[in-house]
């Protein structure tokens, strides 16, 4: 029987001699590191796979290589460099953060987990990856990579969304962690979550935790970890009005909270009955309408069936508008600014009318 330090010991050991011949140490974020780099690519990576993320990190760090420079940007700009990569909360945190790292800790990143945990947008693991990879603290982490390996080597039952799983899935980590090369581990359980012991057909016979991993002993890979119990969530619908000149398509900027929030895009009617309705009320009532083929986004709270029309203005609209809350978008000379993944889409079907 294994004493727990032999246990920590050995599959530290396995996952560290697995880490120096086969990790990944050439991604973007990795060359160079500082805290901002790696907490701008834990950032970018939550939800998202990395190859998706590298051209947007690279992207991201080439306009705002350093805290203070994304610090003092403008919100659209931000949102900008976020387009496409979904969750824009993530990015308004992010900068939310900067800002707070700039006033209350003159520009440099906080070194004490707390501090680091009390910034917008950051939990425990994304402090404990930022604090490992790039000061080499002892921390440990939980992401859903890791959480993945802990559930099959251990066979913890049940979905790690819930309080119970993912409190006994800390305590896998938390004693699991060496205090020597934390970094290093870290980076090790991550590359194997993602490379190894992936969601499906995890590749057990290149695993270094084959021996002493419960759900390869009982073959329970494909049922661990525990599924989050599945709920309908409601449709909702709308109609996204797309008054065109041009090359020119009248969008506004949503209000910072709420969904979308801080993004641009199209003005809404409930109804293709009330749509002329909604029109005439930004004062557009000149036009043919091109009815477009309806989609649907899906948030993970409901789905949005979106019917897209689009109002060929007959004549150049006498409508003024307010710079700071619409503008004519030019598809000939588009503007950087932050859009709904909806939007981006629908300004790409326009292109095609031109
Ligand atoms: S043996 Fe298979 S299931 Fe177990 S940790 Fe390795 S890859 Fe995952």
């Amino acid at each position: 029987m294994q004493s727990q330090s032999q246990l920590t010991s050995s599959f530290a050991n396995r996952i560290l001699t697995w880490f120096d011949s086969h990790g990944r140490k050439d991604l973007p974020w990795q060359q160079g590191k500082t805290p901002y780099s790696v907490w701008v690519s834990e950032i970018m990576l939550q939800q998202t796979q990395v190859k998706t993320v590298i051209p947007y990190y690279q992207k991201f760090m080439l306009r705002f290589p350093d805290i203070l420079s994304l610090a003092s940007a403008p919100q659209d700009e931000v949102l900008h460099h976020w387009t496409g990569l979904g969750y824009y909360a993530r990015a308004r945190n992010l900068q939310k953060a900067a800002q707070v790292i700039r006033d209350e800790y003159d520009g440099a990143f906080p070194q004490d987990i707390d501090d680091v945990v009390a910034l917008p947008g950051i939990g425990r693991s994304t402090a404990g990856a930022v604090l490992s990879l790039a000061c080499g603290q002892h921390h440990s982490i939980l992401d859903g990579n890791v959480k993945r390996v802990l559930a099959r080597y251990f066979a913890v039952d049940g979905w790690p969304g819930k309080k119970d799983v993912e409190q006994a899935l800390w305590q896998y980590s938390d004693s699991l962690t060496p205090s020597s090369r934390t970094g290093d581990y870290t980076q090790a359980m991550m590359d194997m979550g993602a490379t190894i012991c992936t969601r499906s057909k995890p590749k057990c016979d290149s695993c270094p935790l084959q021996q002493g991993c419960l759900a390869f002993a009982q073959g329970r890979q494909s049922e661990l970890p525990g599924r989050k119990p599945k709920k309908d969530i409601p449709v909702r619908t709308t109609v996204m009005l797309i008054p065109m000149w041009q090359s020119q398509i009248l969008i506004y900027q949503r209000p910072p909270a709420g969904l979308w929030g801080g993004l641009w895009g199209f003005y809404e009617a409930d109804t293709l009955e009330t749509l002329d309705e909604a029109a005439q009320q930004l004062g557009l009532s000149d036009y043919t309408r091109v009815t477009l083929e309806p989609f649907r986004h899906t948030f993970s709270h409901f789905h949005l069936d979106i019917q897209p029309v689009i109002l060929q203005l007959k004549q150049p609209t006498s409508l003024q508008v307010n710079e700071k809350q619409q503008i004519w978008y030019d598809l000939l000379n588009q503007p950087n600014i932050g859009l709904a993944a909806p939007t981006k889409k629908l300004l790409t079907i326009c292109e095609t009318q031109l």
